[in-house]
């Protein structure tokens, strides 16, 4: 259960695994952006994916496990990372503009280093946002903090804002060791990787996973995650067929009770990840994506388009193997069970 440290990492463990992936682009800094191919022949095929926020990474690690654990007759895809460059942290993506990478030993060296180079374009309490080169560069984390029209996020239209990890002692995502990164749409609308499935707007990361899927019609789709808790939840999609919803709804019932099973915490009954889910049964919950607004994630745009599609969720505040084995178990439970629908 390794936690990679740069984005080179699982690609390189993947290839010393005897796969070649294939090229879907480059992300901005020119870092090949793939998928991999595998499991059997069978169609509809399954597509998994992670890392869309870089600080999840045991979604990355359970991914890259999933290439050649997962037992199926299917076709697999894995995109094992859809943010190559927050992967290789704040340090690194500073290093984009600054030409080097600054030692960062604590956020007060962040804070410094963007006062030194940075044009100022925010600043209140303890959150400092600045643009160098071509991003943004903020201390603290924005993503549902401003409105649409703020008049200082108009030089970072169409570009990008890192913000470095900060959660103390949680394996593989240590403070500054992951850049978070949020995309700034033409219109100043500041969200992240895991949005713009929709819009013809999108950062090149989001069009290679949508142009995949164009090529795959995936008939699973599943997208692993993290969150800051300690426990285990995932969310479904409410399917365009009632043959379909039939199996969303006894994937996330398999899925959840094998997690269950396995000895891991499912989020407790009062738990509600936001105002936009309806609760099912424990530890699962239905997404609605026109009441979040935001426009489609991954998983509401395959519902919307492919058919079956979960975002599993683990507990950042548990080990990391123990987290990847969750994810794991969640992924095999949904193909062992789709499989079925197909058998
Ligand atoms: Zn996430």
């Amino acid at each position: 259960m390794q936690i990679f440290n740069t984005y080179t990492e699982p690609l390189e463990h993947i290839e010393q695994k005897g796969h070649t992936p294939q090229l879907l682009g480059y992300a901005p800094d020119g870092a090949p952006l793939v998928s991999v191919k595998s499991g059997g022949e069978k169609e509809p095929a399954i597509f998994i994916s992670a890392g869309s926020h870089s600080t999840e990474q045991a979604g990355v690690t359970a991914a890259v496990e999933l290439i050649d654990q997962l037992h199926t007759e299917h076709q697999v895809y894995v995109i094992p990372t859809r943010d190559a460059m927050g992967m290789n942290g704040f340090a690194y993506v500073l290093s984009l503009s600054l030409g080097e990478e600054p030692n960062l030993g604590s956020i007060e060296d962040v804070q410094a280093v963007l006062r030194e180079h940075g044009e100022v374009l925010y600043e209140a309490d303890e959150t400092l946002l600045v643009i160098i080169g071509e991003y943004g560069y903020s201390t603290r984390g924005l993503y549902g903090r401003f409105r649409k029209e703020e008049s200082f996020l108009e030089p970072l239209k169409g570009r990008r804002i890192f913000f470095p990890s900060r959660a103390e002692g949680v394996e593989g995502t240590a403070p500054c060791q992951r850049a978070y990164t949020l995309i700034v749409s033409p219109e100043g609308e500041a969200l992240h990787i895991n949005r713009f499935h929709d819009t013809p707007w999108a950062p090149v990361e989001v069009r290679c996973t949508r142009r995949l899927m164009a090529e795959i019609q995936p008939g699973l789709t599943l997208d692993l995650h993290e969150y800051g808790g300690n426990a285990f939840w995932l969310s479904a999609r409410h399917q365009q067929c009632d043959d379909g919803q039939m199996w969303e709804g006894r994937i996330a019932h398999e899925m959840i009770q094998a997690v269950a099973q396995s000895g891991t915490e499912l989020a407790p009954a009062d738990y509600l990840p936001g105002a936009f889910f309806t609760k099912g049964e424990r530890g699962v919950f239905w997404l609605h994506a026109q009441k979040r607004g935001e426009g489609l994630n991954l998983a509401d745009f395959a519902a919307s388009k492919y058919g079956l599609s979960f975002t599993i969720e683990t507990g950042m505040q548990r080990g990391f193997e123990q987290r990847v084995r969750a994810a794991m178990l969640a992924a095999q439970t949904a193909v062992t069970v789709f499989e079925q629908r197909y058998a």
